[in-house]
């Protein structure tokens, strides 16, 4: 059977996911990494040499080219993709995916780069009216190929990252083995790690900043409420990591959840931050450095965003100082047997045991040790099914059963510490 993998992106996630396909080489006997600057997939493969069975070649993408992407996928003849550059370059990638008859998985939803672009405009603003939520991604875009898929008898996986991806995951556990209805889901995630940066930000700036500064949004009732961005603030005590401020934020697998999961009367999600990350953020965004829209500096068109990037630390090279550990989970209450019950089902990761593995923080570490589970689920057939789907949709054991064997230990706690 044919299990040659395409990976494309090069960044901080991919590496990690790499390195893990390489580790369980079984199931991942061949990989073409490929991404727009191939001295990152040749580095890469350079480091792994005579350490894995898998055998890897490299290639150069641009992959917000159709064409440059189907002819890859053409020349390389892959049983799957796994995206791990940008969520800027979701679409182009399903969309090459489908022509060439491949299964497409993901670690983030779709996002345009340019939000001033009106025909994105026309349909995000309808959408805002009509959904309640204004966060600039979402999964509409990516849940309208459902149909093509399921017809080409193809699978794709959206958000096999953390989260949204494990997270997701603790949720249909949670429903499997421990409730027979759930009422409330707060997902908690707490970064206690310290780089010793006055800032830096832990995956893509571009993509992580734009989502901070964003208003926050939680479901209710079967809708969203949206708040002015960080206006809601809780303390948490983290097992391992200790007392957290942490925010309030749109995110990803809530729209997801709240679809699939209707029981649900409330998801909420929240991210720690410490006040030296906010209060440069803040100043960043009064100043317009987070601004997605080019302006003409000397006869350049630059765009602040990115502009930034450029300054800011590669969250790739956080890793050889950053220090402390991740808690990322949720809290979920509601009823089993007649009586209420409430659990808290997380992970604890650490910043310096992940960079003595592979040589990562543990942002990327987290997000690309479930890429490689979800990909290999697709593969093996467990998790595959003609359509697009998030990973709250398929049997939850095999995925949380690889997240013991695969670096990524998973707690369940009864009667934990709720949130207000
Ligand atoms: P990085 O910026 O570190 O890496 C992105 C990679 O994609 C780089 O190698 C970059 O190439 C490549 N790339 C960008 N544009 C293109 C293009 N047009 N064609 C080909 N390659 C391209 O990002 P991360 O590794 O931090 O994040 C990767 C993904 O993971 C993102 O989608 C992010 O949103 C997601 N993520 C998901 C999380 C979750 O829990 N679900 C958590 C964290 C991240 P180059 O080297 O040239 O810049």
């Amino acid at each position: 059977m044919n299990r040659k993998l395409l990976v494309i992106g090069c960044g901080g996630v991919a590496s990690v996911a790499i390195q893990k396909c390489c580790q369980n080489s079984d199931m991942f006997p061949e990989l073409v990494l490929a991404s727009r600057t191939i001295e990152k997939c040749d580095a890469l493969v350079e480091s792994l040499k005579g350490k894995t069975k898998t055998v890897l070649s490299t290639a150069k993408v641009d992959a917000d080219s159709m064409e440059e992407v189907v002819a890859l996928i053409r020349r390389v003849q892959p049983y799957a993709v796994l995206n791990v550059a940008l969520p800027y370059q979701d679409l182009t990638i399903m969309e090459a995916c489908l022509s060439c008859g491949v299964h497409y998985i993901d670690t983030a939803n779709f996002e345009p780069e340019n939000t001033e672009d009106p025909a994105w405009r026309k349909i995000y603003d309808k959408r805002v009216e009509e959904e309640g939520f204004s966060a600039l991604f979402d999964y509409s875009w990516q849940w309208a190929y459902a149909e093509k898929f399921e017809k080409a008898g193809l699978t794709a996986l959206l958000g096999t990252g953390f989260d949204p991806g494990v997270t997701s995951v603790f949720v249909s556990y949670a429903k499997k083995h421990y409730f027979d209805n759930i009422d409330t889901v707060d997902i908690l995630d707490c970064n206690g790690g310290d780089h010793g940066y006055a800032f830096a930000t832990n995956f893509n700036p571009e993509i992580n900043l734009r989502e901070v500064a964003a208003p926050g949004s939680y479901w209710e009732d079967g809708k969203w409420v949206e708040i002015p961005a960080m206006s809601i603030k809780r303390g948490y005590d983290f097992p391992e990591i200790g007392q957290k401020d942490m925010y309030l934020l749109h995110h990803e697998e809530i729209e997801a959840l709240g679809k699939h999961y209707p029981e649900i009367k409330r998801i909420r999600f929240f991210m720690t931050f410490g006040q030296s990350y906010i209060t440069h953020m803040k100043c960043l965004e009064n100043v317009g450095m987070l601004s997605t829209t080019p302006i003409d500096f000397q006869g350049t068109k630059i765009v602040p965003i990115q502009f930034l990037k450029a300054l800011l630390p590669d969250p790739a090279s956080l890793g050889s100082r950053t220090k402390g550990k991740t808690n990322i989970g949720c809290v979920i209450s509601g009823e089993k047997d007649g009586k209420p019950k409430t659990i808290f089902i997380y992970n604890v990761c650490d910043h310096e045991a992940c960079y003595r593995e592979l040589g990562s923080q543990a942002i990327s570490y987290t997000t690309g040790v479930p890429a490689m589970i979800g990909t290999a689920l697709v593969l093996d057939g467990a998790w595959r099914k003609p359509g697009v789907f998030t990973t709250d949709e398929f049997d939850p054991d095999p995925y949380m059963d690889m997240l013991n064997q695969w670096g990524l230990p998973w707690v369940v706690v009864e009667n934990p510490e709720t949130v207000e």
